[in-house]
């Protein structure tokens, strides 16, 4: 299935199977069981976090027993059923997390299930010369410990599924407390998937109650041998520090610029488009704006145009004092600003509401023009409020784009039409992911070519991971024989 479905027929979709739904989710108490969905016992769920690495290194031993057509028919019946109840873990994402709009994330899953690469993904490579043949295969590393965010819970679970699998491991979850339904019911959906395909009954494990000692746990079980880690610069550090290969997908801060030789129209919609999508919990979404001062106008007017909601600096410095919050560090004392849970991927309107401001549902983003310093341009909010910065040239546009983006080489976006403008930017960000004259999503294979992921490592260098991530290269050599020619 193409993702080529329009904002309207997503809609309708979600609309008519959430119309079966709405007496099941969200309203009973089995909803929030992260053990069963609507009275069912999901499968893969465990109590302990050590029975759950057992039942993974169990599925990572029948994966390695399969060949690869079967472990492509697992692959083909979780793509199937994620596109079928991908509105069932939209609901219930929205529902549980409170955050995030039930059409995108029913989008994103449909994304998952149809551009995350599958075995085609592993290839081996041969090189032969005088000496014979050598030959280089990319082999699963065993069982990973895989630690999904709150952010894209039953995409990154299925998507690293899908990848894991596809490399031949087992996989083990440590997801987000605050999604735990959700994620362990897309853990349950890729176990239903891998029964229906003939494999085995538990393929991936969870536990019912995920805590920093459960990651703990798996941090230091032997049976663990690759650690892939989704979330913010905390748990990316810990599991850097943990003494095992890891693969850390960490927080980003994404500048956009645009420059006088941009489409202003089309910029100022792709951008809303892309910063308003799942309401901005996506870390590839457009974060801040740069925008050369003699176009800044005419963007602002588009982006309104556009269900962009403008506020004034005296709204901004109130919304400010809600959406970052001081948090004390328990250990070393120091307060710091940090983004209220309680305003994370809210709807805009919700979010102006906080302020006395009441909108439409036609208003999916806050703009506003601030300075450099000002703490929506440094934090990354996830969150759909925009701020811009007005700049004189392209120097000062790159400058602080740079700066805006803290180092962390995720994700940046530019629209301009003049090829020196963009080369420059893309050298000086050094990102991940560099999107020119398209919304963001365009980064992960949504309206751009490539394929998809929700773990996006740029800290440890394995960029949009796919299958081939999640493997060890291992190579054989034949001397003197199997050259041909
Ligand atoms: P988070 O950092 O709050 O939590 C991520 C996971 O880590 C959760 O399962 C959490 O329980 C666990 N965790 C937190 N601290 C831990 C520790 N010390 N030890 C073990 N586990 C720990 O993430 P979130 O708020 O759900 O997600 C948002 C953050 O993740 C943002 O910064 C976003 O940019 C980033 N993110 C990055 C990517 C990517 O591909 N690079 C994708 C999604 C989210």
């Amino acid at each position: 299935m193409a993702i080529n479905w329009t904002e309207a027929q997503i809609e309708e979709v979600v609309a008519s199977v959430i119309k079966n739904l709405k007496t099941e989710v969200g309203n009973t108490s089995t909803a929030w069981d992260s053990k069963q969905y609507g009275g069912r016992k999901l499968i893969g769920i465990y109590e302990d976090m050590n029975d759950a690495i057992t039942a993974a290194t169990a599925g990572y031993k029948a994966v390695r027993a399969m060949s690869l057509v079967e472990r492509e028919k697992i692959i083909s019946a979780i793509r199937d059923l994620c596109r079928k109840e991908a509105p069932i873990m939209a609901e219930l994402g929205v529902s549980e997390t409170k955050m995030g709009r039930v059409a995108h994330k029913t989008a994103k899953h449909i994304l998952v299930a149809d551009k995350t690469p599958g075995t085609a993904d592993i290839v081996s490579q041969a090189k032969t010369g005088d000496f014979g043949l050598t030959l280089t295969e990319m082999a699963p590393f065993g069982v990973v410990g895989s630690i999904t965010p709150s952010t894209n819970p039953s995409e990154t679970v299925i998507c690293n599924s899908i990848g894991m699998i596809a490399a031949g491991n087992g996989v083990v979850f440590n997801p987000h407390p605050n999604a735990i339904a959700t994620s362990n019911y897309a853990i349950d959906l890729v176990n239903r998937a891998s029964a229906m395909a003939g494999g085995p009954k538990v393929l991936v494990a969870s536990v019912v109650k995920p805590t920093l000692e459960t990651a703990q746990i798996m941090y230091k079980h032997a049976n663990i041998r690759l650690l892939v880690c989704t979330g913010g610069p905390g748990v990316v550090k810990s599991v850097l520090s943990s003494g095992k290969k890891a693969i850390g997908a960490g927080a980003g801060n994404p500048p956009v610029i645009v420059d006088d030789t941009a489409d202003i129209k089309k910029a100022a919609k792709d951008i809303i488009d892309g910063c308003s999508f799942d309401n901005n919990l996506p870390c590839i979404a457009e974060k801040e704006v740069f925008a050369f001062k003699n176009i800044a106008d005419e963007l602002i007017d588009g982006m309104q145009e556009n269900g962009a909601y403008k506020i004034t600096a005296s709204q901004a410095e109130a919304l400010a004092k809600i959406v970052l919050v001081d948090v004390k560090n328990p250990k070393t004392g120091i307060v710091k600003k940090t983004v209220s849970r309680d305003c994370v991927g809210r709807d805009a309107a919700v979010l102006l509401e906080k302020i006395g401001v009441k909108v439409g549902s036609d208003i999916r983003c806050i703009i506003c023009e601030t300075n450099f310093d000002h703490p929506f341009v440094q934090h990354e909010l996830m969150m759909p409020i925009l701020p811009i910065v007005r700049v004189k040239d392209i120097d000062e546009a790159i400058d602080l784009a740079v700066k805006a983006e803290h180092g962390c080489r995720h994700t940046a976006h530019m629209h301009s039409k003049n090829i020196d403008h963009l080369t420059r930017f893309a050298r000086a960000v050094e990102t991940t992911i560099f999107v020119k004259n398209a919304p963001s999503y365009a980064g992960i294979g949504f309206g751009g070519e490539g394929h998809t992921t929700f773990t996006i490592a740029g800290p440890t260098g394995e960029g949009l991971t796919s299958a081939r991530s999640f493997t060890r290269y291992r190579r054989c050599v034949m001397v003197d024989n199997f050259r041909i020619i």
